[in-house]
């Protein structure tokens, strides 16, 4: 089984409760089994009875969770509690024991439409639907100018977070043939979990992409905004900060432009993301992410004033659904102050 190469972990998050205040979904469930520790204490049953793989606590637990992995990056040792938990995601669809409401999901990733692609220059930018949603990707046009763009597709993440692993690896192939065909250089995604695919996922898949990776953040570290950003509340995201080792850009970019960044909610460990991590955490039980909202939105200090700022296009598309909260993202921000 795929949790098997995370036996360590296992064995050390089972007795351990020193990372519980991290998890997002406890948080807001007020349930232990929403824990690195419940969980690998389940896990750790599943590997002595591994009848237990199916059972429903399980199966409900484990795709409910935020899958930050801020667990992981406070952990003293870093502990793979989140790789953990999208190995047994691998391993319940190679049991063949996936619930209907995630097969539904994975079938409606497989249907959407081909990738387009438009426009010339050696950029290519990918608009995403969230992007576009959000506004970064129209903020990002105003940016940068000419690039080229591909957009309307899937690019396998979201199969890849859902256990379905080999679908994935194939859906993330094509997506990468298609931008090899671009001929650009340099490829630059305001989505957080399509920036992770393409510097992480695409390596444990076993495939590989010629151009230059940035996230939108990166791309635009030396653009200079006629007016400063002055005070605002950045809200970092999971795959920037807790899967790519604090990359530093987000924070430079708001920085160099004047932001004066003020501290939100209690610590700088939680992830207040709406489930970014999880990416489709939306379409599994939306209502869990309307509580991670709400969450965020009474840690403001003064919601109805305060500029929120976010690098991931699926976090302020979550704030502003379920929030009255002034969320931008980071291409917005910039761009209003041009
Ligand atoms: S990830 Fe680290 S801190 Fe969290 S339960 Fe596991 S060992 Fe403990």
């Amino acid at each position: 089984m795929n949790i098997d190469k995370y036996t360590e972990t296992i064995k050390a998050c089972r007795f351990c409760f020193m990372c519980r205040h991290l998890s997002a979904i406890g948080n807001v469930t007020f349930t232990e089994a929403d824990t690195p520790r419940v969980r690998a204490s389940m896990l750790y049953g599943v590997t002595m009875f591994p009848e237990r793989l199916t059972s429903d606590d399980l199966v409900k637990t484990m795709y409910r969770s935020d899958l930050s992995a801020c667990c992981r990056r406070n952990c003293v040792n870093h502990y793979e509690e989140n790789a953990l938990n999208l190995a047994y995601r691998a391993d319940l669809v190679e049991a063949g024991a996936v619930p209907e409401n995630i097969k539904a999901i994975a079938a409606e990733l497989k249907g959407m439409p081909a990738w387009s692609v438009s426009g010339k220059g050696e950029v290519v930018y990918v608009a995403d639907n969230y992007s576009v949603q959000s506004g970064a990707a129209a903020a990002f046009a105003k940016l940068a100018g000419g690039v080229q763009t591909v957009k309307g597709g899937s690019c396998g993440k979201g199969l890849w977070v859902l256990g379905f692993r080999e679908e994935a690896r194939k859906m993330a192939q094509t997506f990468v043939d298609v931008l090899e065909s671009t001929g650009a250089a340099t490829v630059v995604v305001s989505h957080t979990g399509i920036y992770d695919l393409l510097v992480n996922t695409l390596l444990e898949m076993g495939l590989s992409l010629k151009a230059k990776v940035m996230h939108s953040s990166e791309y635009l570290a030396k653009i200079k905004t006629a007016k400063k950003l002055g005070k605002v509340y950045y809200l970092e995201s999971d795959f920037l900060r807790n899967y790519n080792d604090d990359y530093p850009f987000p924070k430079a970019v708001l920085e160099t432009n004047g932001a004066m960044l003020q501290p939100f909610g209690t610590n700088d460990e939680e992830s207040y993301s709406c489930g970014e991590g999880a990416l489709l955490l939306d379409k599994i039980e939306p209502e869990l992410v309307e509580k991670l909202a709400k969450y965020i939105e009474a840690r403001a200090d003064n919601p109805s004033n305060d500029v929120i700022v976010v690098a991931s296009p699926y976090t302020k598309v979550q704030l502003k659904k379920y929030t009255s909260l002034n969320v931008k993202t980071i291409e917005e921000l910039l761009a209003e102050a041009l």
